[in-house]
């Protein structure tokens, strides 16, 4: 085990070898998984989607 290796998460922040990017944006598998398995009452859905509008938020300004 070495750890230190791989991407950051956006929404965990921890350092994942695993995941797939959402444009710039890593997102590790542990995450996809919690992601795709909320269902918009849960109260996590909430927090993931406001760390996405912030995401977009910053790209936007980038982009621009
Ligand atoms: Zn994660």
């Amino acid at each position: 085990m070495t750890g230190g290796n791989g991407k950051k998460c956006i929404f965990c922040k921890k350092m994942k070898n695993n995941g797939f990017y959402l444009l710039t944006a890593f997102i590790c598998l542990d995450c996809e998984k919690e992601i795709t398995a909320l269902s918009p009452d849960d109260l996590k859905y909430n927090s993931y989607l406001s760390d996405i509008k912030m995401f977009w938020r910053q790209l936007e300004r980038e982009v621009v």
